[in-house]
């Protein structure tokens, strides 16, 4: 695709505004409002990185120098609803073609208050449909590659791609999408009874509500479940996915806190931060966390919640 004329407002010096709330900023953010000055951005800075909510990220405290682009204008949030599976039609399916900076959880609500099944499952995760994918967030009550019926991107060379379902390396917290900029982002729902929906729905919220520190400024879970690789008594057998909170916990790690970060009492895969906590904090009480489960048990955690750093990819 031929170079664009179209030039972008650049906010230089930016905050980037995540859930932790804490570290530093962009050098320089761009808000595109079309898809011309998507492609200025990219021309700009072809390792620029795409923000989402926010909800999964912690910046470093000395920010960072690629260009940080958020999807947030109209073009990128836009929500249309298409009869039928394309080739397909199928009175009970219904595609969803969103934006992929339109917000999840809007989504999961209007999709319930319509009687459209296939996001309640994903109630209270903080996410854009961009973040969602790249993500593939989810937990016990579904995960988004369940639903996900294509997707458009934008690769790093101004390319356009298109992804149907099959060809997307879905598995867990893991999609094989992050190098790309995801543009649009098409879902398979089911029609359904808005009242059976809006009861899931509740009961997705309240497992949240008492299994989790939602008030509390965090990134959710800071580390993958992992898989044992060996049986160990008390925690699981080979094999076995078990819960990251658990290990953290076993390893007498809940409570332990470093500056203003601290290891949830309610749920210890959960790091919250106070107000003058600094992404220092954070990532020293993750290091120690960390060396202690490994030291206890020899289990390497694997962390899901991504650093942004000055230079670091
Ligand atoms: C209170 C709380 C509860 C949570 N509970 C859960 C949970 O139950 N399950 C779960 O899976 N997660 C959970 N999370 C984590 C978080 O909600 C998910 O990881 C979510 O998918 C992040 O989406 P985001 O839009 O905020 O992405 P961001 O955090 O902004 O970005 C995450 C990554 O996605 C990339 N990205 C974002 N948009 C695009 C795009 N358009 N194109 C290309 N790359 C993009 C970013 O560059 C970055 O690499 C929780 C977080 C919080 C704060």
């Amino acid at each position: 695709m031929a170079s664009t004329m179209t030039t972008i407002p650049i906010e230089r010096d930016a905050p980037i505004p995540t859930w932790f709330g804490v570290g530093g900023g962009a050098d320089a953010l761009a808000r595109p409002r079309t898809e011309a000055e998507l492609l200025a951005c990219l021309d700009m800075d072809p390792a620029c990185r795409i923000l989402g909510e926010g909800a999964n990220l912690l910046v470093h405290d000395a920010g960072v120098s690629e260009l940080i682009v958020s999807l947030e204008g109209p073009v990128f949030t836009a929500v249309e609803q298409l009869p039928g599976c394309e080739g397909e039609p199928d009175s009970e399916t219904v595609i969803m073609c969103t934006g992929a900076g339109a917000s999840l959880q809007k989504l999961v609500i209007d999709s319930v208050r319509q009687g459209l099944a296939g996001l309640e499952g994903l109630g209270g995760i903080p996410a854009t449909l961009g973040g969602a994918l790249v993500m593939n967030a989810g937990g016990s009550f579904g995960q988004i590659a369940d639903i996900v019926h294509s997707v458009e991107a934008l690769d790093r060379t101004r390319r356009k791609v298109t992804l149907a379902r099959a060809d997307i390396d879905f598995g867990y917290r893991r999609s094989g999408l992050n190098d790309l900029i995801l543009t649009t982002c098409k879902l398979e729902l089911r029609r359904a009874d808005p009242a059976v929906l809006r009861s899931r729905l509740k009961e997705v919220m309240a497992t949240k509500a008492t299994t989790q520190p939602m008030g509390e400024k965090s990134a959710g879970c800071c580390y993958k479940n992992p898989t044992l690789t060996r049986t160990i008594e008390g925690l699981g057998d080979k094999d076995d996915r078990i819960g990251a909170g658990l290990v953290i916990d076993r390893a007498g790690c809940k409570g332990l806190s470093v500056g203003g970060a601290r290891v949830s009492d309610r749920h210890a895969n959960f790091f919250p931060v106070a107000k003058d906590a600094s992404a220092a904090d954070v990532i020293a009480l993750m290091e120690e966390v960390e060396r202690r489960v490994f030291d206890r048990f020899g289990i390497p955690l694997e962390r899901e919640v991504i650093l942004w750093q000055r230079g670091c990819p």
